[in-house]
């Protein structure tokens, strides 16, 4: 994979760091006061925005319009997009789609990648991953109940998923369904079946609320069921029972970059610590930052 030439990438990070504060901080007190539904068409700008900077979905291979970034390059600028929750988002790198990119770039037939993956990538669809279940452990995975039956030319799926991330407006999900259950391995009983979301029998229980909080569109997290939902067997990704073996290639990566989001969270929540108590003043004169238990805190 080609890579940004290293005297370039400092700037790279630099230019989105920029980007980031200038044009996206702002809009963080209406993300916190407003549903996410209703900031679309100003986070629609500021996506037409970052293509215009040439800075969209950074993580993929140059083919498919992105950078070109090593795991680790990606790691970095995953960093920089973390210290504002929007930063990701507006950079099509968001979990779920951005595992799912992934795994249609590595899996998806030539069908597949034009009806799913080049949306995708252009930003025009969502997508999300319906893997764990309410029945069984997520820290489980070759345990599960949904099961994907072979009927004629289709699967046709039945099962209960929740925490399927932004399945709210998706367009499609990747969902895990058991299509072997008599397979003596059990990380190779599953399979990856692609399901568009007007399928009959794809239904939306509810957004579940996580810290208070049930969110919308794409901030939410769904608990779903599959009721004879019917697509055809060409919607298989990959092949049969290597569901388990396509989840861990999508959590790799996903793991560095989750945890270096997260550096950015704790960086930014950091640096609001320090600018609070270099700012508030306690008395005319006398900042928070001049007692000793904060700056024991900062330290
Ligand atoms: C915000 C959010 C978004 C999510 N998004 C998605 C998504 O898009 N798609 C999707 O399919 N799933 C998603 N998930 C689900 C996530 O993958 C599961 O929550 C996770 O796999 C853990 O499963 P569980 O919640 O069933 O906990 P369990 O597996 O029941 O674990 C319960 C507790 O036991 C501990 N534990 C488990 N196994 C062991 C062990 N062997 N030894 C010691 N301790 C253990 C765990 O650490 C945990 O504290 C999401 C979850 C959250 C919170």
């Amino acid at each position: 994979m080609e890579s940004v030439p290293e005297n370039n990438f400092p700037s790279l990070l630099a230019k989105i760091r920029g980007f980031l504060r200038e044009e996206v901080f702002p809009l963080e007190r209406e993300f916190l006061s407003r549903p996410f539904r209703e900031l679309l068409p100003a986070l629609s700008e500021k996506r037409e925005r970052v293509k215009a900077l040439k800075l969209w979905t950074p993580q993929l291979p140059k083919e498919y319009g992105g950078l070109g970034l090593k795991l680790t390059e990606f790691a970095r600028v995953s960093e920089e997009l973390g210290s504002t929750p929007l930063g990701h988002y507006l950079f099509n790198c968001q979990a779920p789609d951005a595992g799912n990119l992934e795994v249609l770039i590595e899996h998806a037939t030539p069908e597949q990648k034009e009806l799913y993956l080049l949306p995708l990538v252009r930003g025009e669809v969502r997508s999300c991953f319906s893997m764990t279940e309410p029945e069984h452990p997520g820290s489980n995975p070759t345990w599960m109940s949904t099961t994907a039956v072979r009927d004629g030319e289709d699967y046709v799926i039945n099962g209960h998923k929740w925490f399927t991330s932004s399945a709210d407006g998706a367009a499609f999900a990747i969902v895990m369904a058991v299509t072997n259950p008599d397979e003596p391995k059990p990380h190779k009983k599953a399979s990856q079946i692609i399901v568009p979301t007007d399928t009959k029998g794809f239904r939306i229980v509810r957004n579940i609320s996580v810290m208070g909080d049930e969110g919308s569109d794409y901030a939410s997290h769904a608990e779903v069921v599959y009721e004879d939902c019917r697509v055809p067997q060409r919607n298989l990704l990959g092949r049969e029972g290597e569901g388990f073996l396509i989840a861990q290639e999508r959590l790799g990566p996903g793991r560095i970059r989750h945890c270096m989001r997260w550096v950015g969270i704790c960086e930014r929540a950091f640096d609001m610590m320090c600018e609070h108590a270099a700012h508030r003043e306690l008395s005319p004169g006398v900042p928070l930052g001049s007692r000793q238990t904060v700056q024991a805190w900062i330290a």
